[in-house]
């Protein structure tokens, strides 16, 4: 007997049918003779219209009342999800993130987990239950509804696995598994029976959003050994998980692209010390994550620029605060877009073999991509290019490294 905790994405519990489809596999653990706890999302599309309902009702709207908002749409699919349950026979109750001791800090629309008191999910499990959480949602210690970013579903499940020392946590989605990059762009793309922990992580937080990045953090953490699953199909998933379960490594293991990034230049800017400090100390100040930076040589020795990338949702607030600054800086012009997208080489094989990226670079010259902004770390390569060309770049790579699917005969 195993405690496992299942965690179901939107898509898988998008309609009551598939409520009830999730309903029959729960049922089925619970026949095999595990114990099991439920983590779920909202239905497909739900969060998106709550966000959407507060947008409209107030553009700069309370991020408590935010939350109060959007955690709703979980706790919809956890009461239904507990009637399929009992309808089946199985015992089952729904618990809220107030009910299932789900403490978070109080950064409200992006809370993090402070600590899980799991008794009332102990006693769940000891009563032979099946416990239902709503996931995406905690409490901060005011007593507030919090949510833990868009995603956070993930992150609820990998938490609650560890707080449980559950043997496993298996996350339903609508794919069967890690591919080599998105499947839905590149249909070539390959699925992975393993991939390391720091390999995911690298690969959520550029943008693959198979898996929160916050949620393969929390597992790389705590050793969660974590499957990615159909819940759609019958088959095993990829395991995330140490680097020492991998036998052959590849050099790269994965391409990602994110579309949510945005490029800004600060041109013509006065080349004297602390110049640099003073553009990204008022928006960090803001909280806006400054990610890729270039800073140029300066050619008369007087003026340099300054190109970096910031999330899409931030571009505006960043660029009303480089032109509020604009006398104390003194720089000539700000030219900005958020018509890019980084796209990212990523493969712990990369620490021992050189010349990955110079196969990126090369293949995106072969089909004339003009790469804006480049940084590297020791296991990924990220570059910023236009957005038009995001699918070729993408699957340029992925011939390139090797990973293409074999042709199926
Ligand atoms: P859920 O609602 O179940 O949480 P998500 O939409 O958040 O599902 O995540 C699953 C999606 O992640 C897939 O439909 C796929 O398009 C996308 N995805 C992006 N990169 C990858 C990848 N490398 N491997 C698998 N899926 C990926
Ligand atoms: N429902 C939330 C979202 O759409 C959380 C999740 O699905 O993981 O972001
Ligand atoms: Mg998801």
């Amino acid at each position: 007997m195993a405690r496992i905790v299942k965690k179901f994405g939107g898509t898988s519990v998008g309609d009551i049918d598939r409520i009830r489809n999730v309903a029959t596999r729960v049922k089925k653990a619970v026949e095999e003779g595990h114990e099991i706890v439920v983590v779920v999302s909202a239905m497909a599309g739900v969060t998106n219209q709550l966000v959407d309902y507060c947008r409209k009702a107030a553009p700069l709207h309370d991020a408590r009342e935010y939350d109060t908002v959007v955690a709703s749409g979980e706790q919809i699919t956890a009461g239904l999800l507990a009637i399929c349950l009992q309808e089946m026979g199985v015992q089952a109750r729904s618990f809220l993130g107030w009910q299932f001791g789900m403490k978070t800090n109080n950064v409200h629309g992006a809370a993090r987990i402070e600590d899980i008191d799991t008794a009332a999910l102990e006693a769940c499990l000891k009563g032979g239950r099946v416990a239902v959480c709503a996931g995406f949602q905690g409490i901060a210690d005011d007593n507030r509804i919090t949510t833990l970013g868009r995603g956070g579903s993930d992150t609820s499940a990998v938490a609650l696995a560890a707080a449980l020392k559950a043997e496993r946590c298996d996350i339903y989605t609508d794919v069967d598994g890690v591919y080599t990059t998105d499947p839905r762009i590149v249909p070539k793309a390959r699925k992975l029976d393993k991939i390391t922990y720091e390999e995911m992580l690298e690969m959520a937080s550029l943008g693959a959003k198979v898996l929160q990045t916050r949620s393969v953090a929390l597992a790389m953490k705590h050793g969660v050994r974590t499957q990615v699953l159909s819940s759609f199909e019958d088959k095993p998933g990829t395991l995330v998980v140490g680097e020492d379960e991998i036998v052959e490594q590849e050099v790269v293991s994965g391409i990602a692209y994110s579309r949510g990034e945005a490029k800004i230049t600060v041109v013509g800017l006065e080349d004297r010390p602390g110049q640099v400090s003073h553009v990204f100390g008022p928006l960090a100040d803001e909280n806006i994550n400054v990610d890729m930076i270039v800073q140029s040589a300066s050619e008369d020795g007087r003026s340099t620029d300054v190109t970096f990338t910031v999330p899409e949702d931030d571009l505006r607030r960043a660029v009303k605060i480089l032109e509020g600054n604009k006398k104390d800086l003194r720089f000539r012009d700000l030219v900005y877009t958020g018509d890019v997208v980084k796209v990212s080489v990523v493969g712990v094989g990369m620490r021992s073999h050189a010349g990955v990226a110079r196969t990126m670079f090369d293949t995106l010259a072969d089909k004339g991509i003009n790469i804006q902004v480049i940084s590297t770390s020791e296991i990924k390569v990220s570059v910023i290019i236009d957005a038009e060309y995001t699918e070729l770049a993408v699957r340029a790579l992925h011939t390139a490294y090797g990973l293409d699917a074999p042709a199926r005969a």
